[in-house]
């Protein structure tokens, strides 16, 4: 904990190790705002709603987001909103502290649950914990954008003699140097993490991203809500995907612990299966898609329309090719979303299937239609 990457550096943005949508352009966090908020509407308008971030970083996206919800304040003024940060890193949660409340948050450190609160500077609550458990039950949006690829996961080998486990050893030739090895023989990881059906033939388990899109398939469940996740990943296909980043190269993952944003794709038909039906699925689509059906291309027409100089657009420009372009983030990025069973088939349809007006397609999911 003292000397982990996060901890220690946690370099987001052009001067750090790597880059993220949010950072990269306001559009983003705008288009999911209105996802939230779309979301809302077609759940019925419910009198108040969570919003849980999961790794915020530097609080951009919560930003974005906010600027959104006040931007649809009259549409949002009878409902009673909150924002709930799930943070471990101590420097971060400041920086977000200093953008989203002007660093007008006040630390709880005897508190067992919330860590900080705040106001944001549009007036809403903003609580920080450093685990979703904390995080009071209640009907609630989560949101994970580049978290579950930071959490550590465990890689496995199939060999003749069966599962082994790629472990990290010390090199006894070259000093203070870490290299892996396979394990002898199977471990508790290879008897416990490895899907039965499993064809591949190396795999990357992240249990700990298991455990937590169990947890909110089961908040989802009870109190109702939905989830976003948006990450580079695969749907179950991809073998080895664990590297490291700094100053924006890549960084071999055992060199300088610590020093270096560590990270391996996340395997979304994992997440599914550990949903283990609480919840429906969607996804994974990719973020151009995606973006596309959020509306992107209006958005950004409207901002080209406003930008009153050269050097704007051509940001506007450079940003949206960043986020869309097939060979850049538009598709290695996906979405993937959990919602309420009866948010996408009515409970009563089998037996009257034409009693209920049809259910409002889910924003980003599918193609957007203008009227
Ligand atoms: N969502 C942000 C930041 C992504 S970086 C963005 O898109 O820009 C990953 C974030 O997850 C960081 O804020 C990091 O501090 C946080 N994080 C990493 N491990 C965590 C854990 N186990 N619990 C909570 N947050 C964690």
């Amino acid at each position: 904990p003292p000397q982990g990457y996060y901890t220690r550096r946690g370099g987001i943005g052009e001067s750090g190790d790597f880059i993220t949508s949010p950072e990269i352009s306001q559009v983003f966090g705008e288009l999911i705002g209105i996802w939230y908020i779309s979301e809302w509407i077609a759940m019925g308008k419910p009198k108040a709603f969570q919003l849980v971030e999961l790794g915020p970083g530097r609080g951009t996206l919560t930003d974005d987001i906010l600027r959104v919800f006040n931007q649809l304040a009259s549409l949002l003024s009878k409902c009673d909103v909150s924002i709930h940060l799930v943070e471990v890193s101590p420097k971060l949660s400041e920086t977000q502290a200093l953008m989203l409340t002007g660093g007008k948050a006040q630390s709880n450190p005897e508190d067992k649950s919330a860590y900080m609160k705040g106001i944001s500077k549009t007036g809403i609550p903003i609580s920080w914990y450093r685990d979703i458990q904390d995080v009071p039950p209640g009907y609630s949006f989560y949101l994970a954008h580049e978290f579950f690829d930071a959490l550590p996961i465990h890689k496995f080998q199939r060999t003749e003699k069966g599962w082994r486990e790629v472990l990290v050893d010390i090199d006894p030739d070259v000093p203070d140097q870490l290299r892996f090895v396979l394990s002898p023989s199977s471990t508790p990881a290879t008897e416990n993490f490895i899907q039965p059906e499993e064809t591949r033939d190396h795999v990357e388990v992240c249990p700990e991203a298991g455990v937590i899109i169990q947890r909110l398939a089961c908040r989802i469940e009870k109190d109702g809500g939905a989830a976003l996740v948006a990450d580079y990943g695969h749907d179950g296909t991809k073998t080895d995907t664990f590297r490291g980043f700094r100053n924006h190269k890549l960084h071999h993952v055992l060199r300088a612990p610590g020093t270096a944003d560590l990270t391996a794709d996340v395997d979304f038909s994992y997440l599914r299966k550990m949903t283990q039906g609480r919840t429906a699925t969607l996804g994974p689509i990719k973020q151009r898609e995606f973006l596309k059906n959020m509306g992107i291309d209006l958005r950004l027409q409207v901002l080209l329309q406003n930008a009153c100089d050269a050097a704007t657009r051509e940001q506007l420009l450079h940003s949206y090719d960043m986020l869309m372009n097939p060979k850049k983030m538009g598709d290695c990025f996906n979405f993937f979303a959990l919602l309420p069973h009866h948010r996408l088939v009515h409970p009563d349809k089998e037996h009257k299937p034409e009693s209920k007006s049809p259910l409002p397609p889910v924003a980003g999911f599918d193609e957007l239609l203008m009227k």
